[in-house]
C-alpha cells in the first residue's frame, strides 16, 4: 500500500484541466490550477503554488497529453512533481458514471471501456474525463487512479424518482433514466450542513441547492439521496447559467417541426443559449442583479425566473422528504447572492423557513447559518469543495484496496 498522503485531483473538460494536489492530512491545497483553451492557438495555463505568487504560462496546448505534462513540470518546479513518493493517487472528476459505477471506482482497462461505453449518455463531458485519466496513466503508470462519478451520490433514488414515466422497455433499452449529476457536491454539502449543526448526517433531512454556472437541487434523506433535480443529462430542473432547466418537452418537436431548427441546432440553444443568457442575454449572477436594481426588464425577468423554479423545487423536495431541517445554499450563485437566497425564501415563514436579512448579508467564505433562531428549518450558506471531496473518496478507497 501507498504510504502517500497526497492526492492530486483531476477535473478533465473538452478544452480545459483543473488541477489541484491536495495534502489528506490537513486537507490543505500544495498546489492548484488550471489549464485552459487546449487545442487552441492561445491556451494558458495558470498554476498558484501554496504560498507563492501564481504563474501563467501563454503558449499552444495541442493536447490534453500537452498540458498535463506542463503541468507536471509546474509541480516538478515547486518540489511536489508527480514522481514524489508522497503522491497517493490521481483523483479523477467523471460525471457520467451509469448505473454500474454507484462509488468511486479504480480504474483499469476495463473500467476504463465500460466508462467510454457511456459516452453515449454524456458526449459533452465523459470523452474528456476519459482523456484525463489515459494521459494521467501514461504519466504514472504505477499510481492508483480513481474515478469519482458526478452521479453516484445519486445511485440511491428510489426508482419512482429515477423514472421518467415513459414506455419502460424502450427506456430500458437506451438507459433513459434520471441520474442526476453534481453528486459530489450534493454529498459534501450534506454532511458538511450535518456538521455546521453539530448533527449526525444520518438523523438530518437536508434540501442542498448548488446554484453555480449550472445549478441543481437534491433532497438528501439522513445522508441519502431521495430526489435530484438533473435527469439523464444536465440539462433537466433549475434555471441554469446557459442552460434552460425543465421544458416541456414538447418544445423540442416544436422547435423542429414548426421552427425548422435541426435537433442539433435545439441542442445547442437549450444548453448553451437559454437560461439567464437566454432571458436577458448575460449569465452572471452579479450582471444581472446590477442591471436589474438599474431598472432593466429583461434582467429582472430573467431574476424572477429563476427564482420562481427555485421555490417550485424547494417546495417539491419539502414534500418529498416531508420533514425539512435544513436548507443549504452552495456554489457561486448559493453562496454569494445575498438577494436569491432572500427571494427564494421569502414569505415562507408558514413552512417554518425564515431568514435573517442582517445574517444573510455577511460576506463570508465559511460556512454559516443565516436563519433566525426561531426558524424550525436551518437555512445556510455552505461552501462546497468537489475537489477535497473526491481527494478524500481517492484516498479512502486506496487505503481501503491496500
Ligand atoms: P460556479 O459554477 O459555482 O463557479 O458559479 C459561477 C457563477 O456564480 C457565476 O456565473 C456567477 O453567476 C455566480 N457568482 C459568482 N460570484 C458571485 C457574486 N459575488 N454574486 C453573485 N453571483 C456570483
Amino acid at each position: 500500500m501507498s504510504t502517500g498522503t497526497r492526492v492530486l485531483v483531476l477535473n478533465a473538460g473538452s478544452s480545459s484541466v483543473k488541477y489541484q494536489l491536495i495534502e489528506m492530512l490537513d486537507g490543505s491545497r500544495l498546489a492548484a490550477g488550471l489549464v485552459e483553451r487546449i487545442g487552441e492557438p492561445n491556451g494558458r495555463l495558470v498554476h498558484t503554488p501554496r504560498g507563492g505568487p501564481r504563474r501563467e504560462t501563454l503558449q499552444t496546448f495541442p493536447d490534453h497529453g500537452a498540458a498535463l505534462k506542463s503541468v507536471a513540470e509546474e509541480l516538478a518546479a515547486d518540489g511536489v512533481g508527480l514522481d514524489s513518493p508522497e503522491l497517493a493517487a490521481i483523483g479523477h472528476r467523471v460525471v457520467h458514471g451509469g448505473l454500474r459505477f454507484t462509488a468511486p471506482t479504480l480504474v483499469d482497462d476495463e473500467v476504463l471501456a465500460e466508462i467510454r461505453r457511456l459516452v453515449p449518455v454524456a458526449p459533452l463531458h465523459n470523452p474528456a474525463n476519459i482523456t484525463g485519466i489515459e494521459v494521467a496513466r501514461a504519466l504514472r503508470p504505477d499510481l492508483p487512479q480513481i474515478a469519482v462519478f458526478d452521479t453516484a451520490f445519486h445511485a440511491t433514488m428510489p426508482e419512482y424518482a429515477a423514472r421518467y414515466a415513459i414506455d419502460r422497455a424502450v427506456a430500458d433499452e437506451h438507459r433513459v433514466r434520471r441520474y442526476g449529476f453534481h453528486g459530489t457536491s450534493h454529498q459534501y454539502v450534506s454532511r458538511a450542513t450535518a456538521a455546521l449543526l453539530g448533527r449526525d448526517p444520518a438523523e438530518l433531512n437536508v434540501i442542498v441547492l448548488h446554484l453555480g454556472n449550472g445549478a441543481s437541487a437534491s433532497a438528501v434523506a439522513g445522508g441519502v439521496c431521495v430526489d435530484t433535480s438533473m435527469g439523464l443529462t444536465p440539462l433537466e430542473g433549475l434555471v441554469m447559467g446557459t442552460r434552460s432547466g425543465d421544458v416541456d418537452p414538447g418544445v423540442v418537436f416544436h422547435l423542429h417541426r414548426v421552427g425548422g431548427l435541426t435537433i442539433d441546432q435545439i441542442d445547442d440553444l437549450l444548453n448553451r443559449r437559454s437560461g439567464l443568457l437566454g432571458l436577458c442575454g448575460d449569465n452572471d449572477m452579479r450582471e444581472i442583479m446590477r442591471r436589474s436594481e438599474e431598472g432593466d426588464a429583461a434582467a429582472r425577468l430573467a431574476f424572477d425566473t429563476y427564482v420562481h423554479r427555485l421555490r417550485k423545487y424547494i417546495g417539491g423536495y419539502y414534500a418529498v422528504l416531508g420533514r425539512v431541517d435544513a436548507i443549504a445554499f452552495t456554489a457561486g450563485v448559493g453562496e454569494n447572492a445575498a438577494p436569491v437566497r432572500a427571494a427564494a425564501t421569502a414569505g415562507l415563514d408558514q413552512l417554518g423557513i425564515s431568514v435573517d436579512p442582517e445574517l444573510n448579508a455577511v460576506r463570508s467564505g465559511e460556512a454559516r447559518v443565516i436563519s433566525p433562531e426561531y426558524s424550525r428549518v436551518t437555512v445556510a450558506v455552505v461552501p462546497t469543495d468537489e475537489e477535497l471531496e473526491i481527494a478524500q473518496q481517492a484516498f479512502a478507497l486506496v487505503h481501503a484496496a491496500g
